[in-house]
């Protein structure tokens, strides 16, 4: 199993989908079978019952599922198919160990966040990464996971810890790899790319437990070169590791911003795509 966690630090709303959406696309260019999951750390079951003005689109999926507008993005930049499933929310993930307590699948145990909770949301990604999303019927070579919110939200804590013990499982299986993208924000004050946001993030990322394998830092603007080596010094990343993404006149030229620098060549050894034969990462 192949897995890029899209995680997020300093706010939300920084583009984590555009940029989950545009490594799937780059990686579908190098022969990969993509999909998603969007992780939503809110306690609806779904965004069926979100307002629009405050969350955005309501993504109606072929099979009737009310999901975020991400699954939407996804299914647009990729040509995939997903279902209600590919959507994990707290209100889901909750409901499913409740039934289960309440079914006596836990009989004489403690029901509780760790470790109940933890595995539930982890059997849940095993699964959905399988399931295929095109016609060709195959299982997926690649799963974009995106962790709505940001790192060291309350709410998001217990998705946290499952990625955690998902990379710790999947670093150690020969077959299998693990590589996140952490999305921080640069902004411009009095013409200064301010740093420290970042510094801070991946701190709070490494103190979670996660490894950034690359920093997308969204900007106004194209990151200077100065800022980049403070970026990638400071968080103990190579420089290859820093990326900028600033704003463009629309998202469908993000995946050639990334492509021009470096992502397919940092995802390409990040994944282990060559020693790795995907036959063996569908199992
Ligand atoms: P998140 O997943 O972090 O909440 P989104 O990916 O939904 O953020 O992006 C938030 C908004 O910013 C969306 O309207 C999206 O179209 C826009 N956006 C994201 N990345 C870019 C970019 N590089 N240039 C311009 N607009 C962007």
């Amino acid at each position: 199993m192949r897995v890029v966690l899209v995680s997020g630090g300093v706010i939300s709303g920084i583009g984590k989908g555009i940029i989950a959406s545009s490594s799937g696309l780059l990686l579908k260019t190098a022969g990969l079978k993509v999909t998603a999951i969007k992780i939503d750390p809110y306690l609806n079951v779904d965004a069926g019952t979100l307002g629009p003005l405050e969350h955005g689109e309501c993504f109606v999926l072929a099979d009737g599922g009310e999901s975020d507008l991400d699954l939407g993005n996804y299914e647009r930049y990729l040509d995939i198919q997903l279902t209600r499933d590919n959507n994990i929310t707290t209100g889901k993930v909750y409901q499913a160990v409740i039934e289960k307590e309440r079914r006596g699948d836990y009989l004489g145990r403690t029901v509780q966040v760790v470790p109940h909770i933890v595995q539930q949301i982890n059997d849940t990604i095993e699964r959905v990464a399988k399931i295929p999303v095109d016609d060709s019927g195959a299982t997926p070579d690649v799963c974009i996971i995106e962790l709505g919110g940001t790192i060291g939200d309350l709410e998001s804590g217990p998705f946290v810890e499952a990625l955690v013990q998902l990379r710790h499982k999947l670093v150690r299986d020969p077959e299998s790899s693990f590589f996140n993208i952490h999305v921080s924000f640069v902004p411009l004050i009095h013409g200064e790319e301010k740093t420290k946001p970042t510094q801070h993030a991946i701190r709070q990322l490494r103190s979670s437990g996660l490894v950034p394998d690359l920093v997308a830092c969204r900007c106004d603007a194209s990151l200077d070169d100065a800022t980049i080596k403070k970026i990638a010094f400071s968080c103990q990343v190579d420089l290859d590791q820093v990326i900028g993404v600033h704003d463009m006149e629309t998202i469908y030229q993000v995946p050639v911003l990334l492509e021009e620098q470096g992502l397919l060549t940092l995802l390409h050894k990040g994944l282990q795509l060559d020693k790795i034969p995907l036959d063996a990462s569908r199992k």
